[in-house]
C-alpha cells in the first residue's frame, strides 16, 4: 500500500511574538492547499517575550502544530538542529518566523523535491530591508569561506531550504557543537538544487543578528569547515623567518665591513613590534581552534528542552 508522504515545516522563533501569528496563518493558508498532509513545529528558543504564549494559543488553536520549547537562548543554529532532531516527515522544510522567507514557495520547493531533488535551497535573489554594509559582508564572506572550504558553500542562501529525509538522517549525525548550519547541509552531499526567491522584509520585529553575532558566525564557518588559516599562519610565520634570516645575515655582514657605531634603535623597533605582531596573530588562529577543540572535548549536550506541545 503506498501512503502519502507527509511535509513537516520548522520554524526557529526566537523573541518574535508580533510576527508569529501572522506567519502560521501564511502558513495554515499554504498546507491547506497542499495535496499532502503537513505540520509544522516551532522552536522556541529561549524567547524572552510572549512567545511561548503566541506559540501555545497557535496550538491550541490548529492541530497541525506542534511545539518546542529549549531552557534557554541558544541561537538559531542551535534552534534548528532541536527541530530537525524531534521532526518526523518525508520533507522537511526550514524557515523563518519573521515572514522573510515566503511560506507561499513551499509548493516551488515540493516540486523540486518531486523531481528527485533530496535538498532544495532557497537562493536570494533580492535582500530588501537590509543595509548595502550586510550586503557587501555577506559578499565577502561567501567569497572568502569558499575559498578556504572544500566544500562549496552556496552564496546568498540561508537556511530556507527542504530536505528529504535521506539527507535530514545524514544532516542528524553531524553532532558537532560549533554549528554553522549552511555549511553542514552542503556537506551531507546528496542531489542538491538552488530555487532562486526574493528575500523579503521582516513582518515585524528586528533582526535577531547583529555585525558581531555574524562575525563570530563568520568564524564558526570558517573553522567548522577548514583549517587553511592554520597553515596560512605556518606559511606566514616561514616567510618572516626568511626575511629575518636575510636581513640578520646583512646586518652581520654590515657590521664586519664597516664596524658597528650604536645606531639602529628604530630598526630594532620595528623589528621587534613586526615579529610580535606576527606572532600574536598566529597564536590567537591558534586560539580559535584550540577553543572550539575545548568546546568539542567537553561533550555537553547540543542543547535543552524544557518543554514539549503535544506532550510525548
Ligand atoms: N532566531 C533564533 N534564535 C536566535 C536568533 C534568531 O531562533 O538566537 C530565529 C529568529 O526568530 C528568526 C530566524 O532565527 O526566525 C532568523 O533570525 P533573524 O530574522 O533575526 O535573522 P536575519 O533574517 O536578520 O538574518
Ligand atoms: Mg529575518
Amino acid at each position: 500500500m503506498e501512503t502519502t508522504p507527509v511535509l513537516a515545516v520548522v520554524i526557529a522563533a526566537y523573541n518574535e511574538e508580533e510576527a508569529l501569528p501572522g506567519m502560521q496563518t501564511r502558513l495554515a493558508k499554504v498546507f491547506d492547499a497542499l495535496p499532502m498532509p503537513a505540520r509544522v513545529l516551532y522552536v522556541d528558543d529561549g524567547s524572552r517575550d510572549g512567545t511561548w504564549a503566541a506559540l501555545t494559543a497557535l496550538a491550541a488553536a490548529d492541530p497541525r502544530v506542534s511545539l518546542l520549547r529549549l531552557a534557554r537562548n541558544f541561537g538559531k543554529e542551535l534552534a534548528l538542529t532541536a527541530g530537525l532532531d524531534l521532526v518526523d516527515g518525508d520533507a522537511v522544510i526550514v524557515l523563518d518566523a519573521d515572514g522573510q522567507d515566503p511560506p507561499e514557495l513551499i509548493p516551488a520547493f515540493i516540486a523540486r523535491w518531486q523531481e528527485g531533488y533530496d535538498v532544495v535551497y532557497g537562493t536570494r535573489t533580492a535582500r530588501p530591508g537590509e543595509s548595502w554594509l550586510k550586503r557587501v559582508t555577506a559578499n565577502a564572506f561567501y567569497r572568502v569561506i569558499n575559498r578556504l572550504s572544500d566544500i562549496p558553500i552556496p552564496a546568498d542562501t540561508g537556511d530556507f531550504r527542504l530536505m528529504s529525509r535521506a539527507a535530514l538522517e545524514s544532516l542528524r549525525q553531524l553532532r558537532e557543537r560549533q554549528r554553522f548550519m549552511k555549511g553542514l547541509f552542503a556537506w551531507v552531499g546528496y542531489r542538491q538544487v538552488s530555487l532562486p526567491y526574493e528575500r523579503q522584509a521582516r513582518i515585524a520585529g528586528d533582526s535577531k543578528f547583529n555585525y558581531w553575532r555574524l562575525w563570530n558566525l563568520a568564524l564558526d564557518g570558517i573553522t567548522g569547515f577548514s583549517t587553511v588559516p592554520l597553515r596560512v599562519a605556518t606559511y606566514i610565520g616561514l616567510l618572516t623567518a626568511m626575511v629575518a634570516f636575510a636581513y640578520g645575515g646583512w646586518i652581520v655582514m654590515k657590521t664586519e665591513l664597516w664596524g658597528d657605531p650604536v645606531q639602529g634603535w628604530p630598526t630594532l623597533m620595528a623589528v621587534v613590534l613586526f615579529l610580535g605582531g606576527v606572532q600574536l596573530v598566529a597564536l590567537g588562529i591558534i586560539g580559535e581552534y584550540l577553543g572550539r577543540l575545548y568546546l568539542e572535548a567537553k561533550q555537553r549536550p547540543l542543547y535543552l528542552i524544557r518543554e514539549r506541545w503535544p506532550r510525548p
